[in-house]
């Protein structure tokens, strides 16, 4: 996995810490470069908070906490849903072409979440197109090394990559707390991340581990 220039999509702020935020500060403290684009900053979802705009207020704060905590750059589109597929995935194809990632880590296909699942979906059609000789008014082609996908609420049977995160868990604990406002609406949250981490680090000899799928979307080409 080379993790020099890392682009991260998620359905919500949070997602990229739960997903692969061991990860992130591993590959910061290597001096990768690491981008993060949030679809939605789920108003709804922070307690006693009535309206959805004050929630998002609440809840970009706080993605403004983490990214500077993990040090990655940040992006929120607003975009409560995926209604136009093809406009949607061809902002996702820029972005890509822009940024020129060497991985993508995005949420699994199989997620429970509506929009974790779609936001799965049209990051994948875009890091394939992104490769093709479509879209040329967004830049040139580029084919990023590898799409990964990360656990967030369904976990996989057998994930094809588990990063060492051993030295990062704290990190990961830490930026997780910076969201006070999941820590308040999900209260075991802490305990799924440590728990999650153990059960990863066993197969791979070590006491904590993030898992990833590798994505048959980019094939091998010797
Ligand atoms: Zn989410």
């Amino acid at each position: 996995m080379d993790l020099s220039r890392i682009l991260v999509v998620t359905a919500h702020p949070d997602d990229e810490v739960i997903g692969c935020g061991g990860t992130l500060s591993k590959a910061k403290d290597k001096g990768s470069t690491v981008k993060v684009i949030i679809f939605n900053p789920g108003g709804s979802s922070v307690k006693e908070v009535k309206d959805e705009a004050t929630g998002q207020v609440i809840r970009l704060t706080e993605l403004d906490r983490v990214s500077s905590f993990l040090g990655f750059a940040h992006e929120s589109w607003a975009l409560p849903d995926v209604i136009d597929r093809r406009n949607v995935v061809r902002r996702l194809v820029g972005e890509i072409r822009s940024f020129k990632p060497t991985v993508v880590l995005t949420h699994a296909p199989h997620d429970r979440h509506h929009l974790h699942a779609a936001v799965s979906s049209v990051v994948t059609e875009a890091v394939w197109h992104a490769t093709q000789l479509y879209y040329l008014d967004l830049g040139a082609p580029w084919t990023a090394e590898a799409l990964y996908y990360f656990e967030v609420w369904d976990l996989f049977t057998q994930p094809t990559t588990l990063v060492d995160i051993t030295n990062y868990i704290d990190k990961k604990v830490e930026a997780m707390q910076l969201y006070a406002s999941q820590i308040e609406a999900f209260p075991y949250i802490i305990d799924y991340l440590k728990a999650l981490a153990t059960v990863r680090g066993l197969p791979a000899n070590v006491k904590y581990a993030e898992a990833f799928m590798k994505s048959p979307i980019l094939q091998e080409i010797l």
